[in-house]
């Protein structure tokens, strides 16, 4: 089966014909009440360009949910109610055979790209891989996430989310919250539905915003496999020495979390300690282990499992050998 995603491209020649203006991204310019270049007319749906409401860029976005509530905007002001379009996030999902893919805000690729403002330079990002519900509730899945927030404030810029259950649930709960400009600190505190056939007394939600208020608040910071390939940090894995025997970073050093106390000794001081496990979990509670016994170490985010998502391949691929860092 090929599966083509081809992208879409607004219709505009009446548009054209009509003189309106049209933006760089090929969709009809209109202003928060919908309005066109003229004050006579109003265009609304696939067809327009508006702002991002995260970066404040122009965007466009085929989706029918933004194309409505267009539609009800448009309605309001041309009857002479005050309303005004808040600009699009991106909210979307989609479901490929038994995976679903969601995602909210800014992609770290439309940050990077963002030219307003400067958006890329001060944002952070965390990955995590908790279980849709509880795991001692049968038929917990695995949901992958990706959180994206500004370093200045703790903003959330934008999330995305994989996996087979419980994903587009996550990604609402962060939409809402990117509209309303929380920040990750609120999701920490997030108060959301709680039974073990359907969440967890820490939700993947409240999960993603602990990690991350605990980089800002410098508790537990955090490193990436891309900045493991250049750096000149000792890799530090955490995990079982049969999991480490199944597969790890090139150059790493096994020492499993439990026997890590009577280890220190062995761990350079003068130089930086990246620290990974399987998920982030045990690597979590050896940085900070570390960290408060004055060794300068940071987590890999997200662990081997993200290492291996971010190579598109199983960990089974490699099952007996070093796998090259970053
Ligand atoms: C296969 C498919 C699946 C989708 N699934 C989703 C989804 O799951 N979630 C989601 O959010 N969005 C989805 N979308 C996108 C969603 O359908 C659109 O964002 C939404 O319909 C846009 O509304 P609109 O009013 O701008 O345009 P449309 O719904 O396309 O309406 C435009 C109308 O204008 C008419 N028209 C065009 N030219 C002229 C003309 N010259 N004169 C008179 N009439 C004209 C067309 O016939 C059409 O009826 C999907 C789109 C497609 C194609």
């Amino acid at each position: 089966m090929v599966l083509l995603a081809i992208g879409v491209r607004p219709e505009v020649s009446l548009a054209k014909e009509a003189g309106l203006e049209i933006g760089q991204l090929g969709g009809i310019r209109v202003d928060g009440e919908m309005y066109t270049s003229d004050q006579r007319i109003w265009a609304v749906g696939d067809a327009v360009e508006v702002r991002n409401f995260v970066s404040g860029e122009w965007s466009l976005f085929p989706l029918a949910g933004v194309a409505n509530r267009q539609g009800r905007i448009a309605a309001d002001v041309i009857l002479g109610r005050k309303a005004r379009f808040r600009g699009v996030q991106g909210t979307i999902v989609c479901k490929v055979f038994d995976v679903t893919v969601a995602a909210t805000g800014m992609s770290e690729k439309s940050l990077n790209r963002s030219k307003d403002g400067g958006l890329g330079e001060h944002y952070e990002k965390i990955y995590l891989h908790p279980g849709h519900h509880v795991g001692y509730y049968p038929g917990a899945k695995p949901i992958t996430m990706k959180l994206i927030f500004s370093t200045e404030d703790g903003r959330i810029m934008g999330a995305q989310a994989v996996g087979e259950e419980g994903v587009e649930k996550r990604i609402d709960v962060i939409a809402m919250a990117i509209q309303k400009g929380a920040t990750v600190f609120d999701l920490e505190e997030t108060e959301l539905c709680y039974a073990p056939q359907f969440g967890a007394a820490k939700d993947p939600v409240n999960i993603a915003g602990m990690i991350a208020a605990n980089v800002l608040r410098g508790d537990a910071p955090v490193a990436h496999w891309a900045d493991v390939k250049s750096t000149e940090a000792y890799i530090l894995d955490v995990r079982e020495p049969q999991e480490f025997a199944l597969g790890h970073v090139e150059g790493a050093s096994n020492i499993p979390l439990h026997s890590l106390r009577d280890n220190m000794s062995k761990l350079p001081r003068d130089r930086e300690i990246l620290v990974y496990c399987a998920v982030g979990q045990r690597s979590y509670y050896a940085s900070r282990a570390l960290r408060l016994n004055g060794l300068p170490a940071k987590n890999i985010s997200g662990g081997m499992k993200t290492y291996h998502a971010e190579r598109a391949g199983p960990p089974s691929e490699n099952p007996k050998n070093t796998v090259p860092p970053g």
